[in-house]
């Protein structure tokens, strides 16, 4: 009898594809087993088995597959049901599926390319022929596709001697530039060496018998070490001494004290004991119940509890539960909030048996979380991830916490599969009959709208820990400012006013804006013409670091010109503004404050994000200005006070989400303010202080934002009552996507009728030089889902056929906010 195997392709290939084994080979594969497999006229794949079966394809003749590729699964069952239904709900291939969820290292290609591993020398003897051929060859050339490969060994079957040469961490594959989690960087001061004699000594303190605010700082640092014995923090020296930093700054300046750092890697786990869990408070331990209680008839609860209520260690109470039954937990974050903090905070808790799974992680650390989770080691009960750890290995799921469930980075834009954590979380979580509980000071609208439908399980939680008070929150009217001259630059008189009281007070500031760059958009004053990118429809922005102007779509740049390109005059001016310009400002604002700013740009670099957020935290920083990264799970003590330069670039974003948007975006922001005993103080300006949202900013009503939104969602049939599925076409050719999408539009409205809109340029309609068009699907609240996406793919597929519409790509996007 002939056997055969079904395979799943790391391409976006709607079938399984069968491949032709031999009667060993069909006695030894397992579904979940890599194989290396040829296709088309010269492509290697990795391929995950599928399933073994005995019978023939019928309209391709089989082909037999190159080789095996491991002893035993790499990939569970659980799993591939998993991948089935992403691929279902969210209209892609398994094979997209399995290319986000394997890291790259697992899925070698013909198209991978491979470099030498300049960390390590490895000995010729320890290589086997083969293996020394391509070692050598990248001693001449610095990286090879798999492809020349086949070319070096004259042999088709080459992925067992990358996969051994990866084994033996001789080579590596080659991957976006990805840094390990970064060290912290803190900064310590001592006395100077020359000093270290009595009588220097003696001889300094009289010196300085006169700068008495000297004199103290330097007595503060003899007595911080004599009783602790330690190195010395500069902001504990600032602290214990009452001194600014720019006393300390001018001691080290003067060579009286010297300044250094000490690396604290903050990610390695150094097997210190564990600290216990804290004892939550009588609000914590009320809510801590009411969700094990909802947990008996709910498998998901929503938490709603405002910033700083203690979230967290209610979620270490709920994992400690679950780990004494031997099951494991996953506990979501968003990308950016995977902080070191929380990763350290949870690692006291729970020591080795915390992993952390994040994209900044190196190939190697993630195909390690991976075999431990493999291997249900001890190490992997507690997965800390972003986005993708819904793909991971897991054996017994017994709780996914799903923390920030509102933010908007859980869904996945691009490349397919356009999923969303949260919704997979929950379908991950039920295929092991675990929990789920999502968490948020500011739930999405569908996360809420589905707590009130009694579909999901509701505790809420509305005291800050410590009695700590809300901030409060005070709009500034900037037309009314501008009108009367109380502006300077951006800054109100109030803001102003604010800055300076808070920082003579010796607290932290965080100012907030919506928008990276100097100025984005740069204008001439003559003709009005603007710079615009020549591959996408968008004007470019101007960045005065280098000053360059850039596109954010496409990342052309060019230097910043000096006359208009249209007609040649010199008045060019910045219209709008961004982090760069705020930061620029309250530089000649405040020039003896130190200001540092966090966004994109900033944070791209090395140990860029960490390095702030720990100045921050040592209060070497006065006053941040940053994006909506500063949004997210940071817990400063000594910010108090918090300014949102611009409401309105927020609320007028053409989005049916902006208001909702906003809304969260400004109460995460105004949770940075007094986390400790000082209430915290938040500053909005706005043109348009009358604002519902605005309102119900500064009142912090949730509910009342939800009523109105839900009404507006309802009038306008929007989510989270009717869905939606975006459809997008692409192509260079103009006249060919306005033909395509009208067709298609059409097909869609013969079965769907109204609730089909558009088709529809979006605001930047050409990217990287392809037109884009979109087309949305409204699915009513009683339509069925699946059969709506059934029709879809129908007319997805005869659109297809047509010969003239093959070239223009289509993006579906289910669920697409
Ligand atoms: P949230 O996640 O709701 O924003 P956190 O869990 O980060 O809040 O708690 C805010 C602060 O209060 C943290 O510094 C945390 O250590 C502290 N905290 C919360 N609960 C307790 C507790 N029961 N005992 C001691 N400190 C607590
Ligand atoms: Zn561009
Ligand atoms: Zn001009």
């Amino acid at each position: 009898m002939p056997n055969f195997i079904d395979v799943i392709l790391p391409i976006p290939l709607e079938k399984l594809f069968t491949y032709s084994i031999t009667e060993a080979e069909a006695n030894f594969l397992k579904p979940g087993m890599r194989v290396s497999v040829p296709f088309g006229k010269s492509k290697i794949y990795t391929a995950i088995v599928h399933s073994v079966h005995n019978i023939a394809p019928v309209v391709y003749e089989a082909k037999d597959i190159h080789q095996i590729l491991d002893e035993t699964p790499v990939v569970m069952q659980t799993q591939l049901q998993h991948w089935h239904w992403i691929s279902r709900y969210y209209m892609c291939s398994v094979g997209e599926v399995m290319r986000a969820a394997l890291p790259s290292a697992f899925l070698l290609e013909s198209e991978t390319i491979i470099t030498k591993n300049k960390d390590r020398v490895v000995n010729d003897e320890d290589l086997k022929d083969d293996e020394f051929l391509v070692y050598e060859a990248l001693h001449h050339q610095s990286s090879l596709k798999i492809q020349d490969l086949m070319s070096i060994l004259d042999k088709k079957n080459v992925l067992p001697v990358i996969k051994r040469l990866l084994e033996k961490n001789a080579i590596t594959v080659e991957e976006e530039i990805y840094e390990k989690y970064k060290p912290k960087l803190v900064r310590y001061v001592k006395l100077h060496s020359s000093f270290s004699s009595e009588k220097a000594l003696q001889n300094l303190l009289e010196e300085l018998g006169r700068a008495r605010k000297q004199k103290e700082v330097v007595l503060a640092l003899f007595s911080i070490s004599a009783q602790t014995k330690k190195p010395v923090k500069v902001s504990d020296l600032t602290n214990q001494s009452g001194a600014s930093s720019t006393i300390v700054k001018a001691l080290i300046d003067k060579d009286i004290l010297e300044e250094y750092f000490i690396q604290t890697d903050r990610v390695q786990y150094e097997g210190e004991e564990n600290e216990s869990s804290k004892q939550l408070n009588e609000h914590q331990e009320k809510a801590l119940e009411q969700i094990e209680q909802s947990f008996q008839s709910q498998n998901i609860t929503l938490l709603h509890g405002v910033t700083s209520s203690g979230k967290t260690e209610i979620y270490v109470k709920l994992i400690e539960e679950v780990l004494k039954q031997n099951k494991q937990v996953l506990y979501l974050l968003p990308e950016i909030a995977l902080t070191t903090q929380l990763v350290n905070r949870l690692q006291n808790y729970f020591g080795e048996q915390v992993s952390v799974f994040h994209s900044k992680y190196s190939v190697n650390e993630r195909v390690e979380v991976w075999n431990n989770m493999l291997d249900n080691s001890p190490k992997a009960q507690v997965i800390l991830g972003a986005r993708s750890s819904v793909l991971l290995p897991f054996h017994n799921l017994g709780l996914i916490i799903v923390d920030e469930e509102h933010e908007q980075s859980y869904k996945q834009f691009d490349p397919a599969p356009r999923y969303h954590a949260r919704d997979t979380a929950i379908v991950l979580a039920n295929m092991f009959k675990a929990k789920t509980l999502l968490g948020s000071a500011t739930p999405s609208l569908e996360s809420y709208y589905n707590a009130m439908q009694n579909k999901y399980g509701f505790v809420e939680l509305n005291q800050r820990y410590n009695n700590v008070m809300m901030p409060d929150v005070e709009l500034i009217d900037i037309k009314d400012k501008h009108k009367r001259k109380r502006m300077n630059g951006h800054f109100s008189d109030r803001m102003i006013e604010e800055m300076t009281e808070t920082l003579e007070e010796g607290h932290q500031i965080i100012l907030f804006q919506n928008r990276r760059g100097f100025s984005p958009i740069v204008e001439c004053n003559t003709c009005g013409h603007s710079p615009q990118c020549p591959n996408c429809d968008v004007s470019l922005t101007f960045h005065q670091y280098k000053n360059e102007l850039r596109c954010h779509y496409c990342g052309y740049h060019m230097a910043m010109q000096q006359q208009c390109q249209a007609c040649g005059s010199v008045e060019i001016d910045s219209k709008g503004f961004g982090t760069e310009q705020v930061e620029e400002e309250v530089k000649a604002l405040f020039p003896n404050h130190k200001v540092a700013r966090m966004d994109l740009d900033t944070t791209r670099g090395k140990y860029g994000y960490e390095k702030i957020i720990t100045a921050l935290e040592q209060q070497e920083i006065d006053i941040l200005v940053g994006t909506q990264m500063l949004t997210k799970g940071l817990d400063f003590r000594n910010v108090k006070l918090v300014g949102i330069m611009n409401a309105d670039n927020m609320l007028n974003f053409p989005d049916f989400r902006a208001h909702e948007r906003s809304f969260q975006l400004m109460l995460q922001v105004a949770g940075r303010a007094g986390r400790t005993d000082k209430r915290g103080k938040v500053l909005i300006q706005t043109y348009n202080p009358y604002h519902r949202i605005l309102q119900q900013v500064s009142t912090n009503n949730y509910v009342e934002m939800f009523n109105e939104q839900m009404n507006d969602r309802h009038n306008y049939k929007y989510p989270p009552l009717y869905r939606l599925i975006k459809i997008t076409l692409k192509h260079r050719d103009f006249n060919k996507v306005n033909f395509a999408a009208d067709w298609y539009t059409k097909s869609l409205r013969q079965v769907f009728r109204d609730n089909v809109l558009g088709p529809e340029f979006p605001p930047v309609s050409r990217i990287r030089n392809l037109y884009h068009k979109n087309i949305l699907v409204k699915i009513p609240p009683k339509q069925s889902l699946s059969k709506t996406k059934e029709a879809i793919i129908k007319i997805n597929n005869s659109f297809q056929s047509v010969k003239d519409f093959r070239p223009v790509r289509v993006v579906l996007n289910v669920d697409n906010y």
